[in-house]
């Protein structure tokens, strides 16, 4: 149950101008104060007088293809940047470190192919979507995208796993300052990494998968 029994838009943990020079001000600006505002205004109008209201976004995620477009575009919207948004910070980057890395290197060989594997994914997933790392139900980690505003929690999702990385790669996340350039914004998310809070995201997900 969502104990607050109302969902949140929450603050952008940074300043519009945080992530230059890698994402500019206004992309920044208008992509959390417009687009992200608009889907999570929409998530509450579509859910309004529905039992949706008072549960767990990830309650409404494992039953997403039983609920109308508005709710899994609008849900799907409002989660993924909220997570996006989280998965930067000023002055990220780097290398991940402890479990996170000893994980990502068993599950990809290597840094440096989970980055090309990742990259890929984003660089080549057709129109509108995101990225992501995820964990699966046994404890290892895989990429995946989804299109549209879908994420792996929900139950259409082609593989389902738990989130702990991903990339917006829609046009309206880079084309002010990257235009068709998709694969340029791809490789400078990488110098805004938020490794800490992915670490705990991964701390987190062992528990719920429940595996050492
Ligand atoms: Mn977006």
């Amino acid at each position: 149950m969502n104990t607050t029994k109302t969902f949140e838009f929450k603050a952008l943990p940074y300043a519009y101008d945080a992530l230059e020079p890698f994402i500019d001000k206004l992309t920044v600006e208008i992509h959390y104060s417009k687009h992200h505002k608009a889907y999570f205004d929409n998530f509450i109008n579509a859910i309004k007088d529905t039992p949706m209201e008072t549960m767990d976004i990830l309650d409404i995620f494992k039953s997403i293809s039983k609920y109308p477009a508005a709710v899994r575009n609008n849900s799907g919207g409002y989660f993924n940047h909220t997570f996006y948004w989280e998965s930067m910070k000023a002055h990220g980057g780097g290398l991940p470190i402890g479990k996170l890395a000893e994980a990502i290197t068993k599950s990809f060989t290597s840094f440096d192919e989970f980055k090309k594997q990742f990259s890929e994914a984003g660089k080549t997933r057709f129109g509108s979507g995101w990225a992501w790392l995820c964990m699966d139900d046994k404890g290892k980690l895989f990429i995946c995208s989804t299109p549209n505003q879908d994420n792996p929690l929900m139950d259409i999702a082609e593989k389902k796993g738990i989130p702990l990385l991903t990339i917006d790669v829609w046009e309206h996340a880079y084309y002010l300052k990257y235009q068709n350039k998709r694969a340029d914004y791809i490789d400078a998310f990488w110098n805004l990494i938020n490794w800490d809070e992915v670490a705990i995201r991964y701390e987190k997900a062992i528990k719920t998968v429940g595996v050492k």
